[in-house]
């Protein structure tokens, strides 16, 4: 039986949401396009996020470039840092990342109901950094690769995940340049221009949308891990002191905002970080339950001062906010908030996905597949169907269509019968479906049928419109 990520993946392939990129060579691993539904899925989920963001008083947005000055990774700690331990299987060559090895391993310990052992694996996975640590437990372990099954390892090296490229046409050491692995230090570099441009003073954020690249170990799950994905950030710029506070502030906010735009709450969950980044002092995931398991979507950072401090010794620009009145001079402390826009877009996708058994055409059950997304997400807002292409229905149908068309995302249908039409607008996730038939050519009303209940209700067509606005 197909999985349902199996579905999700055809599903999504078939209506047009996600193609594997440059299939028609075979694709590019970890790189995936969106198609003419994804993308509007894809901008409807950044610009909720935009809004939630932006429509305020007290965060400014921000669009930096790519490239950025190669010193810029320097101080993030990214050329030192941004690597992880990856091990090879010497049978079957198989590359794998050392510490999910060992997490799948643990995985596997748990569902056995060997909680000792794993708990103890896991104390030991928390403090490894050295290479040499990753590869004793994989060792020690016994733990055997899932291509193989043999225990035939290399040793654990580290392996940067920037991409490097060169500016210019000469490919030297001087040209290197790194496609950004995330998009916060454009919001960093950025701090004094935004403060000294606007009326901000701490505590402010920035907010910035945009791509994303890393030279992943493993692509794996769809969307979950590629190598190009979009980001969507926010760093919140605080007085020292005050970060616990504003932690909660955020963590509270950011997981309201899934809810707020559908996702099912027990799909969701917080996973405080044990093992902290070296910038952070507090770090909470955000998690959504994937077909495949729990898996990361937003991380909340406490990053201190650890970013601004080290942009300011590495450029020698001062990186501080003076107060005018009190003349209390600081290096703000940062809460980041940070989702992939691709990763929530994926798991918006497979939150919406249901197969539910319903009385069909003459009778029959049917299975009916339905993305039941929150309007405001959902690509296609409405579906208009004249009942029949003669009786001057379209004629009656197409002013309509028209004007919805002015300000949303709607699709014309004339072809097969309404249970049809239906099934097809179900399975992207319109959420209302307007049919004009012959009674409306009396009447001047149509049959308004909601995608979720599948109730229907007879709407004057001049108030369409209203109805739309107000539902979505
Ligand atoms: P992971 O442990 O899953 O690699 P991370 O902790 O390195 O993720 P962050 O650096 O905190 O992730 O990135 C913030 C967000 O960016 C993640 O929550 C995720 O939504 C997204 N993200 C990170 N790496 C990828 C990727 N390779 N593909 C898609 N989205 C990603």
């Amino acid at each position: 039986m197909a999985t349902p990520l199996d579905a999700i993946l055809s599903l999504s392939k078939r209506r047009g949401f996600v193609f594997q990129s440059s299939e028609i060579y075979g694709g590019l691993n970890g790189c995936w396009d969106y198609g003419p539904l994804g993308v509007e899925l894809l901008r409807n989920v950044k610009e909720a996020w935009w809004k939630a963001m932006t429509l305020r008083d007290d965060i400014e947005g921000l669009d930096a470039a790519i490239l950025m000055h190669p010193r810029t990774w320097e101080a993030s700690g990214h050329l030192g840092q941004f690597t992880d331990p990856m091990i090879d299987n010497k049978v079957s060559k198989a590359r794998h990342r050392a510490d999910t090895l060992i997490e799948d391993y643990i995985e596997k310990l748990r569902k056995k109901g060997k909680t000792d052992q794993a708990n103890a694996v896991e104390a030991r996975l928390n403090l490894a950094s050295e290479p040499a640590h990753f590869h004793a437990i994989i060792i020690d372990e016994q733990i055997t690769d899932p291509v193989s099954g043999t225990t035939d390892w290399t040793d654990v090296r580290y392996f940067n995940l920037m991409f490097k490229t060169f500016v210019g046409p000469v490919e030297d050491v001087s040209n290197t340049v790194y496609l950004r692995p995330e998009t916060a230090q454009g919001i960093f570099v950025n701090f004094k221009n935004v403060l000294d441009s606007t009326r901000q003073k701490p505590p402010f954020g920035i907010a910035q949308i945009g791509k994303a690249f890393r030279n992943e170990i493993n692509t794996k799950n769809f969307l979950f891990r590629t190598r190009e994905f979009e980001q969507m950030e926010m760093q919140f710029f605080i007085k020292p002191g005050s970060e616990k506070e504003w932690f909660e502030y955020w963590f509270e906010q950011r997981y309201q905002w899934f809810i707020e735009h559908g996702m099912n709450p027990s799909s969701l969950r917080s996973k405080p970080h044990e093992k902290m980044a070296h910038y952070a002092n507090a770090a909470t995931d955000i998690e959504f339950l994937f077909p495949f398991g729990w898996g990361e979507i937003e991380g909340i950072h406490s990053r201190t001062d650890f970013d601004l401090k080290n942009h300011q010794e590495f450029s020698g620009k001062k990186q501080e906010y003076v107060d005018t009145v009190t003349k209390d001079r600081y290096v703000p402390y940062v809460i980041e908030t940070s989702v992939g826009a691709s990763r929530s877009f994926m798991a918006f996708l497979c939150n919406a996905f249901k197969e539910e058994k319903i009385d069909g055409e003459n009778g029959a059950v049917e299975t009916r597949t339905v993305l039941q997304f929150h309007p405001k997400l959902a690509p296609v807002k409405a579906a208009i169907f004249p009942l029949t292409s003669k009786d001057g229905l379209p004629e009656l149908a197409d002013p309509l269509y028209k004007d919805l068309q002015k300000d949303y995302k709607v699709q014309w249908d004339t072809s097969g019968s309404i249970g049809k039409r239906y099934r097809r607008q179900d399975e992207i996730g319109t959420p209302f479906c307007i049919t004009i038939d012959n009674d409306s050519l009396n009447d001047s009303a149509a049959t308004i049928r909601n995608r979720d209940t599948m109730q229907q209700e007879r709407i004057p067509i001049d108030n369409i419109k209203a109805f739309l606005r107000d539902s979505l």
